[in-house]
């Protein structure tokens, strides 16, 4: 199949040259005119994927009680920064808000700013919060967020953030025999390739531990724009308190393997089959998250399934509650209790990681730090 998407990348390819993934990601989900999250509302059950706070208002609900949690830890101070990161269609701030009105000092104290790189979800979020308890603003990077102690969230969002592939081509060689996974043609179809010339320096130092690991052939992912979400937030906490939550799906400590995947309609498709057309993501490594942040003595927890970590946040009971609430909708709460919770659906796939200033206990929810 042809898109304009996939042309415009062809003839970028044989104007410049091979892409990196990172840059093959980036265009076909964010480019402006025909790029997948600006030209349309991917999420729900019409959608092509859906989420953990599409799937139920508990999950937004109990983020939001770990967000009073984490502003108690704080001192309760008068004006708390709440950011969240790629937000969707704001469901998941709209819960967190319902829960935050527990407690009203909470609700006067947040600020609450959004982080999204698409016009259209932009405006999904904005009807969405239209009625929402307090402000809500949009800035485009967390640089640009409003200072002062803060509390950033991110649900399914360092994901979709770009990757960039490396390939052990000489074991024997060290971080000196991996070579980069590139995006090439054959004749007029995208394909992969490996560059035939050694990566940077500066590449090699961006290389996780487990490289030392690696056989010939095994593949490694790095996601640059992941590390330096990861210094923004250790030069905010530098300066005022705060904790950052990120959700996703990955494994506890880096794995060798392509996981580079096209998602349309609910069902994975190859990633060159439609490009602009279909959502593009990689898993999580959380330990290389740990790795980055102890690399700027961020502290950082290990990562916990997300089944324990919504459990302790008090999941099941919400259920109950809710349940009785509505005993005509009890199937439909347990079934997505199922969802978020199962270890054959969200429940040990996806993980939470919190990352922190100095001084704060143990966030709510987790084991130990790393
Ligand atoms: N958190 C939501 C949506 C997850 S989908 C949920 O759980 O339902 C990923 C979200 O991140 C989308 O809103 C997408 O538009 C946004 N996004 C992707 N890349 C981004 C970037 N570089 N900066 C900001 N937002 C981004």
């Amino acid at each position: 199949m042809t898109s304009p998407l996939k042309d415009r990348l062809i003839a970028k390819i044989k104007a410049e040259g091979p892409l990196t993934v990172a840059e093959y990601m980036t265009i076909c989900l964010l480019d402006p005119v025909h790029g997948y999250y600006p030209t349309r509302d991917p999420l729900g059950s019409d959608g092509d994927f859906i989420t953990a706070p599409e799937i139920s208002q508990m999950f937004g609900e109990v983020i939001g009680l770990w967000c009073l949690q984490t502003w108690q830890d704080m001192g309760r101070p008068h004006i708390v920064q709440l950011i969240e990161l790629g937000p969707g269609r704001g469901i998941m701030m709209s819960d967190i808000l319902r829960a935050a009105k527990l407690d009203k000092d909470f609700l006067a104290a947040l600020s609450v700013t959004l982080i999204e790189a698409s016009p259209a979800l932009e405006a999904v979020q904005g009807k969405t919060l239209k009625s929402a308890p307090c402000q809500i603003g949009w800035v485009a990077s967390l640089e640009k967020a409003p200072k002062g102690p803060s509390i950033i969230i991110g649900n399914e969002f360092l994901d979709c953030l770009p990757i960039r592939q490396f390939v052990q081509k000489d074991r024997f060689a060290g971080r000196a025999g991996w070579q980069e996974r590139m995006i090439t043609l054959d004749e007029e179809a995208l394909r992969f390739g490996i560059s035939p010339a050694p990566i940077s320096e500066n590449l090699k130092t961006c290389l996780p531990n487990a490289q030392e690991d690696a056989k010939n052939d095994n593949l490694l992912e790095v996601c640059p724009a992941t590390a330096q979400i990861i210094d923004q937030i250790e030069q905010r906490f530098k300066i005022d308190s705060g904790r950052a939550l990120f959700i996703d799906y990955g494994p506890e400590t880096t794995e060798f393997g392509d996981t580079l995947q096209a998602l349309k309609r609910h069902k994975k498709v190859g990633v060159f089959s439609d490009p602009g057309n279909t959502d593009l993501t990689a898993r999580v490594d959380f330990g290389a998250l740990i790795e980055n942040a102890k690399a700027i003595d961020l502290a950082v927890t290990r990562a916990v399934a997300q089944r324990e970590f919504l459990s302790k946040l008090g999941l099941e009971m919400r259920a109950v509650a809710l349940s009785r609430a509505k005993p005509e909708s009890k199937e439909k709460i347990a079934r997505q209790l199922h969802r978020l919770t199962a270890s054959d659906e969200m429940g040990e796939l996806f993980k939470a990681i919190c990352f922190q200033s100095e001084g704060l206990g143990l966030p709510l929810g987790f084991r130990d730090f790393a």
